[in-house]
């Protein structure tokens, strides 16, 4: 198990400032948050550091500013959905650093919250600059990252300070990388992936460390017509990225050497067009798509296969739909497999971790997200944690 301090570790912090990394980079529309999840996400720790004692500051990147003060992406833009959340009011301090910061630093009592400025708007952010670390670091006693959806970045806020300052986990960042542990770190084996969705050339080194990792590998999505037509199978006018057929191979091999299973869905549901429920819809084996068919989703008979083959694991990680989902009656197999592992997971049989936007919709439209066991709702950190890589802000909290 990894080790890294979390707020067991504190004891009373009357008086002491606790910079804390939170994610408030929440979706908007008309200057209104429509989903406030990832506050919702950090809330406990936030009002824990609170109870506590602690002046919490909280600290987060909003948008893209590229190290410009950029007034439309002032992360106040989130106060009311924040303070809301908190049922708290919630100091806004339109910088990260120096004079204006100590000031506030000095209004606020123990247990108050006051939320930073966009730390983008700042270059040093990005760069990871010692000097706006340190400047930052001399505004607070303790630093909490609550925020594993930024750990695949190493900038000031997400790594930087993580040295320069007593480091802790937050209670969200703590049960994410409890729950990955828990399934690619010392998984109990059986160990099923499965890997699906449509963003097929960046999810290959994902595959490609997987296959060294678990006993079962499922493919389904736009990836699965990759491989299909990697091993001759003509796939029609599927998505499929056919100047990878190499790369797919050695995915193969791999996964052959390595003792990982790999199934490819062996029938498949196609159209002439994609649409909700199109004339032309059928379901046939994988050798009979014919040119001018595009495959949408893995076929019934293949699902209930590998439903079987869940049933047979103890443990599962779940990226990507196998099916264009979104669109009916192309979710038939996703929202299938969905039932069968979240009610596995409710029999206690079956430890499932599943993340991705995309996938994260499917497993809501599927009714069972609240079955499995975590759903991670960081998209770019949660594939790079798939793909075996060592995650920056996670590194630094376990110094
Ligand atoms: P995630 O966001 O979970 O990582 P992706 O973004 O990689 O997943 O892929 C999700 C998208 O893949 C969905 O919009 C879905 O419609 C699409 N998709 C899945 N299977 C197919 C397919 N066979 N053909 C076309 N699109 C597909
Ligand atoms: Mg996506």
């Amino acid at each position: 198990m990894t080790k890294f301090k979390t707020l067991d570790d504190l004891g009373d912090l009357t008086g002491k400032v606790a910079l804390v990394r939170v994610d408030l980079n929440l979706p908007m529309q008309d200057a209104h948050v429509t989903d406030d999840t990832r506050v919702r996400a950090s809330a406990p720790t936030i009002l824990e550091l609170a109870e506590k004692g602690a002046k919490v500051l909280l600290l987060a990147h909003f948008g893209r500013p590229k190290g410009e003060r950029v007034s439309t992406m002032s992360v106040s833009m989130t106060l009311d959905a924040v303070q809301a959340v908190l049922g708290k009011e919630v100091m806004f301090v339109p910088e990260i650093a120096g004079p204006v910061v100590e000031q506030a630093v000095g209004i606020l009592r123990p247990g108050d919250i006051a939320m930073l400025e966009n730390t983008r708007f700042w270059k040093g952010e990005e760069k990871n600059d010692p000097d706006l670390a340190k400047a930052i670091a001399a505004n607070g006693d303790i630093y909490v990252n609550d925020a594993f959806s930024a750990a695949h970045r190493a900038h000031v806020s997400t790594e930087g300070l993580a040295h320069l300052l007593p480091a802790y986990a937050g209670r969200s960042m703590e049960a994410e990388l409890k729950a990955l542990e828990a399934a690619l770190g010392t998984p109990v084996r059986p160990v099923c992936a499965v890997v699906g969705g449509a963003k097929v050339s960046s999810k290959l080194d994902v595959l490609t460390h997987l296959v060294t990792q678990v006993d079962h590998l499922i493919i389904g999505g736009g990836m699965a017509n990759t491989f299909l037509a990697a091993r001759g199978v003509n796939v029609g006018k599927s998505l499929c990225e056919h100047d990878l057929a190499a790369t797919a191979e050695k995915i193969l091999d791999t996964a052959e050497q390595s003792g990982c299973t790999v199934h490819l869905p062996y029938d498949v549901v196609v159209a002439k067009e994609f649409a909700a429920h199109p004339a032309s819809l059928r379901t046939c084996n994988v050798h009979e798509v014919s040119a001018d068919e595009m495959i949408l989703d893995v076929g019934p008979a293949a699902v209930e296969a590998l439903a079987d083959v869940l049933k047979t694991c103890r443990t599962l990680v779940w990226n990507g739909p196998l099916g264009a989902f979104e669109t009916p009656p192309f979710d038939a197999a996703t929202v299938a497999l969905a039932r069968s592992a979240a009610a596995l997971s409710k029999e206690g049989v079956l430890t499932s971790v599943a993340g991705g936007g995309d996938t994260v919709a499917a497993l809501n439209h599927a009714g069972v997200a609240a079955d499995f066991t975590y759903i991670s709702t960081a998209g770019g950190a949660f594939l790079e944690w798939m793909e075996g890589k060592a995650l920056p802000g996670v590194v630094a909290l376990e110094r």
